[in-house]
């Protein structure tokens, strides 16, 4: 079951790279394992898949302690400061930064560990009051901020786009995205590169592919449904 929707996604992928003319290597697939017992993962993991994302600090780390040493961890949920400390040695890239707080928080627990830690800012393009990330607007003043700090490092912006019944409607926020990454990659701030776009869930990652998206974020179309109780 596991193998067949993972091959499923991965097939999906490669058309989609396909149809806009992208070579399959610019997307990286992230297999969303939030709520997944261990065991799950490593059914993927054998399957050779390394990138894996959670939205909770705690069962990160927990799973991080028991499964192998060479999966690539993203941290893909709102991050609180003061579980900074528990995550920045442990993922490779953190896709939810939206506050300077939050950035100078990581940059102060990167320097104890003697690390740079890779992130992205997470903007709420579509501006839906439910959601974190920065809006549009704001996004070039915190990433100038951002990237004058040591053990931090910008690299692209993240967004969760609206759930909608067809994922046609979520085209316009993915190019708006791709869009103020192309404009903010333009101005060459020292310390910056906008080299992730990190867009498309489930209901949507192939127009995320065919508008940019360097990194997918798939959980249910791999994992199947979460149970409600200990959703998010
Ligand atoms: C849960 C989650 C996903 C995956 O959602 P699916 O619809 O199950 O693919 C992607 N990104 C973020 C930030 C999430 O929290």
């Amino acid at each position: 079951m596991l193998k067949e929707n993972f091959e499923e996604v991965e097939e999906r992928i490669a058309a989609a790279c396909k149809r806009s003319g992208r070579a399959r290597e610019e997307v990286t697939l992230i297999a969303v394992s939030k709520t997944k017992p261990a065991e799950m993962i490593r059914d993927i993991y054998d399957l050779g898949h390394r990138d894996f994302g959670e939205n909770k600090v705690q069962e990160l780390t927990a799973k991080y302690g028991i499964l192998p040493g060479d999966i690539r961890w993203h941290l893909i949920g709102h991050l609180q400061t003061n579980k900074v400390k528990y995550i920045v040695d442990k993922a490779c890239l953190i896709h939810s930064v939206d506050s300077l707080k939050l950035a100078q928080t990581i940059s102060r627990e990167a320097g104890k560990h003697g690390c740079c830690v890779p992130v992205l800012i997470e903007v709420n393009v579509a501006g839906e009051e439910s959601k974190f990330g920065v809006s549009p607007v704001e996004t070039e003043e915190l990433i100038r901020q951002i990237a004058g700090l040591p053990g931090i490092s910008v690299r692209g912006l993240m967004t969760i786009a609206p759930n909608v019944s067809n994922a046609e409607e979520n085209r316009p926020v993915f190019r708006k995205l791709r869009e103020l990454s192309v404009d903010i990659g333009g101005k060459n701030i020292n310390n910056v590169t906008m080299s992730v776009l990190s867009m498309g869930m489930t209901g949507d990652y192939e127009v995320a592919i065919e508008e940019g998206a360097t990194m997918v974020r798939v959980g249910t179309g791999i994992f199947g449904q979460r149970s409600y109780s200990i959703q998010n």
